[in-house]
């Protein structure tokens, strides 16, 4: 995997195709193709042993022509600007597939949080919440957690804009703890869009779920969950693997089980049972089953892969975890790709739910959240699948073409300033 990827371009290569399908003239959606604002800090943070460190961080607001921007933050060592700039654009898009009110952002910082203790994390997190703080607040820009960031992280960066404020703004951000204005359900809600997403391909393609075998590439929030859900709808998980290893068992994974053991180790590492066998993570993509949900990171099905991947179904739990050319690849081998603006767009649904709870001061129940996920989830499917049919395209397609109709007729609507 020596080659170099840019996210950005392959964005912008669906957005063209889109573009071309629906026959939208060019000077009509080229304002798809550039971020709405790009902000770059540098966050000096003092280290444990007294030192200070200077880390590389951003927020990018892609759009917010249909509503605040929306997305979250992720802190890894091989973030950069254009990776944030397409993960940015990607939610723009999610957030119209799905129809909910926002726009789309994104913010990352570049270090290796396993590095870090508690108090650097926290250190770093409150100076990059100052840092962004002329961007982000509840009606205009809205944090989440992302890759390695969760609801504690999420709490630091309310407390600390609440501090600024000089009084408590839940709404700032996404994916809190309960206890200070998180929602019930949001912990799962990326995994259980996935878990909706594939049993909805499933009922389309007339394929029974009992036993249906899956592999999961990442096994954090969403490919954990994901997995979880997925077991107990009867499907069969016979592969998964997260930075640690990959593991196998073509007669099925006990998911509890390997779960207690992540839940007390950190990492599927060390897990033993009979019948598993320790694979590399590129066996896992190429594992012999009928779904294959990368829930990891960008770029992980390539087009050296994708010729050898056995799956007939892609969920893409991670956001865009295939290459285009892996794409090219794929759907030429009749593989269908469930996107990840379509798939995994579960966990911003509920934020919005969450957002929306905080804005009016109210409590909703797991049951209420769970149900209304489940009909936004179902409707977009039904959605992308009839806009499929209707252009004769591949779901990815489809998926950039609904939400590309509304981002363009909101253009359309508001007019250019001035
Ligand atoms: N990071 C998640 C995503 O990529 C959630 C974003 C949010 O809830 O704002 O969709």
């Amino acid at each position: 995997m020596s080659k170099k990827y840019n996210p950005y371009d392959q964005m912008l290569a669906t957005l063209d195709k889109a573009a071309d399908m629906m026959k939208v003239p060019d000077s009509e959606y080229n304002f798809l193709r550039y971020p709405e604002r790009e902000l770059k800090v540098a966050l000096p943070v003092r280290m444990d042993d007294g030192s200070v460190k200077v880390f590389e961080g951003y927020r990018i607001q892609h759009s917010s022509l249909r509503g605040p921007c929306k997305g979250g933050i992720r802190y890894h060592q091989d973030v950069d600007q254009d990776e944030v700039k397409a993960l940015a654009a990607w939610m723009s898009l999610k957030c119209a597939v799905v129809n909910i009110p926002y726009g789309g952002a994104k913010g990352g910082v570049k270090v290796d949080p396993s590095q870090l203790s508690v108090n650097e994390l926290k250190n770093l997190t409150r100076r990059f919440t100052a840092a962004i703080l002329p961007l982000i607040g509840p009606l205009s820009d809205i944090p989440a957690p992302d890759v390695n960031t969760n609801a504690q992280i999420m709490g630091w960066i309310m407390d600390t804009y609440s501090m600024f404020m000089g009084h408590a703004v839940p709404g700032v951000v996404t994916g809190k703890p309960l206890d200070i204005g998180g929602s019930l359900g949001r912990p799962e809600a990326t995994g259980r869009g996935v878990m909706f997403s594939t049993r909805e391909i499933m009922k389309k393609l007339g394929r029974p779920m009992k036993d249906a075998t899956v592999a999961v590439q990442g096994y954090g929030n969403v490919g954990s969950v994901g997995a979880t859900l997925l077991y107990a709808e009867g499907f069969k998980i016979v592969a998964v693997g997260d930075v640690s290893c990959s593991i196998r068992n073509l007669k099925g994974l006990n998911i509890p089980e390997l779960n207690a053991y992540v839940a007390k180790n950190g990492v599927i590492k060390g897990y033993e049972a009979p019948g598993i066998e320790y694979i590399s993570h590129e066996e896992l993509l190429i594992t012999d089953c009928e779904i294959l949900v990368p829930a990891a990171l960008e770029n992980q099905v390539t087009e050296q892969i994708a010729p050898n991947i056995k799956a007939k179904i892609i969920v893409e739990g991670a956001n865009g975890p295939t290459t285009s050319e892996a794409d090219v690849i794929l759907n030429k081998m009749g593989v269908i790709i469930i996107p990840d603006i379509l798939a995994n767009a579960g966990g911003v649904v509920v934020s919005y739910f969450e957002w929306a709870q905080n804005l009016q001061s109210l409590m909703w129940t797991e049951d209420e959240i769970n149900s209304k996920l489940e009909k936004i989830m179902v409707r977009s499917f039904q959605e992308v699948w009839d806009t499929k049919d209707q252009f004769k395209t591949d779901m990815r397609t489809a998926a950039f073409i609904v939400a590309m109709r509304r981002l363009v007729e909101a253009r359309r609507i508001r007019g250019v300033f001035p």
